[in-house]
Order: C-alpha cells, then structure tokens, then sequence
C-alpha cells in the first residue's frame, strides 16, 4: 500500500479527523456555486420560481419520478406528503422507532398516530416482518425510512401495502441516490421525502426538502399545499401550510446534484476503504461494520458501527478525545421520547432499536476523507479498544 502511516500507539493523538468537512467540499465547487448564488441575487427572485422548477424537474429525472415538489425542510417534505395523502386524525401510520425525530413527529404534526415496530439489526431498518402484527383498523400508511442510506427491503412493503391498502411514505431524507433493485429511493412508494439539510448526502446552504411522487393528483395536492393552499387569487381549497424551496437554495442544490454520484462513489470507496483496514487491524470480531444488503446502493450517508459490551459511551468520549469526530444517530429510540410519553411505549418495548441506540457510533465517512484519514481513525479506535480492554480485564492482559 502505498500511503502507510505510523500507527497511534503513543498517548498523544495524531492529526485530528472531522465526522464530516464541508468546508474542504466547497473547496471543490467554489466557482460553479458562487455563479449559482449570483444569478439568483441579479434576478431577485427568492421564493419558488424558474430556479425551483429547474431543480425539481433535475430531481425527478435523476430519481425516475413523474412529479417533484421542492418544499422547506426534509421534515416539512413528510408532513406535506401525509397531508396530500389525506392521513390525520384518528389514522394510524407504522413506521420505525430508531430514525431521526421527525420521522414520527411529521405523523404526529399530521393529527395522526406513529405505531412503531422494532427494527432489523443488521439492516438498522425496519424489520418487515413484524409490520403485519402492527396493523389496525386505522393503519393508513407506513412510512419506511432508508437509514443512513440503504435502502429499506422493499418488497415485503409492497405486497403488505397491496393487500391492506395502505400507502407508502419513503422518508428517503438519508437516502438520495440510494438503490433497490436498480430503483432509485424515492420512487419506492406512493410518496418520496428528501432532506437538503447541509450535513445531507446533497445539502443545501441552509434547510430544504422535496418530494417526489407518479401520481397527479397527489403532485396537485403537494404543490397546492406549500402555499397555503392557494390555487391563485387568494382562493384556498385547502388549509395549507408555508413551506417553499428557495431560489437560493435550489440554485445551490442544482450545481452540487452534478456531482452527487461522484460524491456517493467516494463514499462507497471509503468504506470499502474501512472494510479492509478493519481486517488489517483484527477488529472485525470486535466491531459490527455496516451490512450493505445485495441488490441495494448503499449511499453512506452514515458509517455506523456497533459495539457490544457496554462500552460505546466510553468509546465514544475516548475517540473524541483523541480528536476524531464521531457521532451517535440516534441514542434515544423515538418511543422513549418525552414528547411521546402520552403514545404509551415503554423501556423493553422495542429491544432492537433499544440496543442499537446504546451500542452504535457514526464515524467519518465524508466523500474527501482519504486513505490516510481513515487509517487515523481505525488506528485510534484499535487503540481505544486495546486501553479499554486492558483496565476492564486487567488479568487477562497479565496472563497474556
Ligand atoms: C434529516 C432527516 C429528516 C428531516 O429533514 P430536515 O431537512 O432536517 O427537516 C427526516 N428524517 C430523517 C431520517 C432524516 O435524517
């Protein structure tokens, strides 16, 4: 290999390492954004518009969907896609209780009611096979979430959802460019939700959302219910909300779409990257690296790892410590939010999203890590592991 670098043994740390640098990102696309940003200030033109269109049409034709509605947030995307499917009050929509927080709130924020079931510990997703005993009368929908980019096994949902007639929400928020079976996420369901959240695989400068979806009807809907409902002359057929795209966002967004496979490819080498220097560094027993399932493009929008043994916490702090930024999505299950206390879940309800919360840490996976970066951090976490092992099992190291 051609870029060895010393091993951290020592107590000082090497080079420090960021979970995610967007600073050395824009470096790259400097110019292209800066015309993007020009453009939209030269035309005054802020809210919705031709830099809008331009970019949900770019979005639907990278995902294969008929319709693409730009909106405020990856949160308001899921909220808005609820309301055009017309879930509320009294309606129940199955989703997945270890995911970020707006995941359930948009089911709630729709009047309706988050039914969790527990998810798969390979996959971190939703385990499919226990959606069926979840079903009432009120089930409506389930909402699916492609954890930190891969794709959530389709297939089951599918036929679930024919046969009860529910509709499909992808939250594809950490999904965008992600695959099943050769389809893109987003196109998965009956509806697609996405995130331009910054720290997103295609972040903005600043919040932004979309959605996608084939049906007209509900495109009307969504594009009806960015702005209030409005079908034009102050004349609303629907009790909508405020939430649009940005020109300036969707100019940004449009230049960094350009390059987002390329990005996707560098994370993907990245963790074949970690895939081999955790064989080199014998830590495949001791650490669960992230399963990506056949048939699926897995984006990377996280590299989580699991560690057993009650020891994450202190993994973490120590790891930080010696200045590689790592993370923890998510470690509070969304059942055991306060918010939700009213909702009835209780400790011991959902063991596997319990257990991935308690056991799993993010580490940088970002597309301009770099072979010698990565060797930093899986050298700091080999050496991390050993001290920890060392106080916990001190005789085992003395006959050793
Ligand atoms: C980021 C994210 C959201 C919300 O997106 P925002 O743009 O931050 O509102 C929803 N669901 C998941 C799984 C996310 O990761």
């Amino acid at each position: 290999m051609s870029h060895i670098l010393p091993i951290a043994t020592s107590q000082e740390s090497s080079q420090p390492v960021p979970l995610i640098d967007l600073v050395a990102q824009y470096g790259t696309i400097r110019d292209e954004v800066q015309e993007a940003v020009q453009r939209v200030f030269e035309r005054q033109s802020f809210v919705l518009g031709e830099e809008v269109t331009n970019f949900e049409n770019e979005v639907a034709q990278y995902c294969d969907s008929a319709h693409a509605i730009g909106c405020a947030s990856g949160s308001d995307a899921l909220l808005l896609a609820l309301m055009a499917l017309e879930i509320g009050p009294g309606d129940e929509v199955i989703t997945t209780p270890y995911s970020f927080f707006a995941t359930a709130s948009s089911i709630s924020r729709a009047g309706a009611t988050p039914v969790f079931v527990d998810i798969d510990p390979t996959s971190y997703n939703i385990d499919t096979d226990r959606i069926e005993a979840a079903i009432t009368r009120r089930t409506r929908a389930i909402m699916p979430v492609h954890l930190f980019g891969q794709c959530v096994d389709m297939d089951p949902i599918w036929r679930i959802a024919t046969q009860h007639g529910l509709a499909i929400v992808e939250d594809a928020a950490q999904a965008i460019g992600a695959s099943y079976h050769g389809r893109k996420a987003g196109v998965l369901g009956s509806v697609g939700c996405f995130s331009f959240f910054p720290t997103k695989n295609l972040g903005g400068a600043g919040d932004g959302g979309l959605v996608t979806t084939d049906d007209k009807d509900v495109a009307a809907r969504l594009r009806r219910l960015r702005v209030h409902g409005d079908i034009g002359g102050y004349t609303h057929v629907d009790i909508g909300i405020n939430s649009r795209l940005d020109a300036l966002q969707a100019a940004v967004l449009s230049v960094k779409l350009q390059h987002l496979d390329s990005w996707t490819e560098g994370r993907r080498e990245n963790a074949r990257h970690y895939e081999e220097l955790f064989e080199e560094f014998s830590l495949t027993d001791r650490v669960e690296l992230p399963t990506e399932v056949t048939e699926q493009h897995h984006i990377y929008n996280q590299f989580t790892i699991r560690i057993s043994g009650g020891i994450r916490d202190e993994v973490l702090k120590r790891l930080r410590e010696r200045q590689v930024g790592c993370s923890i999505y998510y470690p509070k299950p969304l059942h055991l939010q306060e918010c939700f206390s009213s909702l009835g879940y209780k400790a011991g309800d959902f063991p596997e999203a319990e257990r991935a919360a308690n056991e799993t840490i993010a580490l940088p996976i970002f597309p301009e890590l770099g072979a010698e970066r990565q060797r930093i951090v899986v050298g700091e976490l080999h050496h991390v592991l050993a001290e920890i092992d060392a106080e916990m099992f001190p005789s085992v190291r003395r006959a050793a």
